[in-house]
């Protein structure tokens, strides 16, 4: 078997993979220096979306299903490393679509849409193409849903300050270690 696929299914990444840290994280900029890999909040995750890196630390794989909010993880690490109001953001992810989706080349696509809970993925309807879609990323919740299902992986999910202009399909977004 391929070292990732076995590494993807004990819930490892490699370095190439592609994860970001668990919503409520105080501070992303420190989190690595404070973090002692105990692997609780793995433990915890009722979605088993939370795997951890190369070098042991946790993140979030949304090709394994997609984050509830149910704050688990938060509430087991005893570091100091998580929000305690969880009524606040959990982050400021978002959604993006690459021209890796399969409307880009004219094959009919609506999987995102119809697993998207917010209802934030809008098909656009032209002569000549099928529907296209667009994420108005102001009501995405970064949850990841859409991200698994998507058959092209033309969902990432991205800071939504570190990605311009979201909105449109030729954005190429890549998760990344936030
Ligand atoms: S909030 Fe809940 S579902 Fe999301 S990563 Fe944490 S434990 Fe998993
Ligand atoms: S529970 Fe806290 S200290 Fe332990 S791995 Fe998770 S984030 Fe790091
Ligand atoms: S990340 Fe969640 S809320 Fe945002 S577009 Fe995908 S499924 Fe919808």
């Amino acid at each position: 078997m391929d070292i990732r696929r076995r590494n993807f299914l004990r819930g490892r990444f490699s370095k190439k993979d592609s994860i970001i840290l668990m919503p409520w994280v105080n501070d992303r900029a420190t989190f690595h220096a404070t973090c002692t890999r105990c692997s609780d909040c793995l433990k915890a995750c009722p979605e088993g979306i939370v795997g951890s890196d190369a070098d042991g630390y946790p993140g979030i794989d949304f090709r394994k299903g997609e984050c509830t909010f149910c704050g688990q993880c938060t509430k087991v690490c005893s570091h100091n490393l998580f929000e305690e109001d969880l009524a606040r953001p959990p982050w400021d992810f978002v959604a993006t679509l690459s021209d890796q989706c399969l409307t880009q080349n004219n094959i009919a696509c609506q999987s995102c849409q119809d697993i998207c809970e917010q209802r934030v993925i809008r098909f656009h309807y032209s002569v000549g193409k099928v529907p296209q879609p667009n994420i108005v990323t102001t009501n995405c919740s970064g949850c990841g849903a859409c991200v698994a299902v998507c058959p092209a992986s033309s969902i990432s999910i991205l800071s939504a300050s570190a990605a311009p202009n979201l909105t449109t399909i030729k954005q190429q977004g890549q998760i990344h270690v936030g």
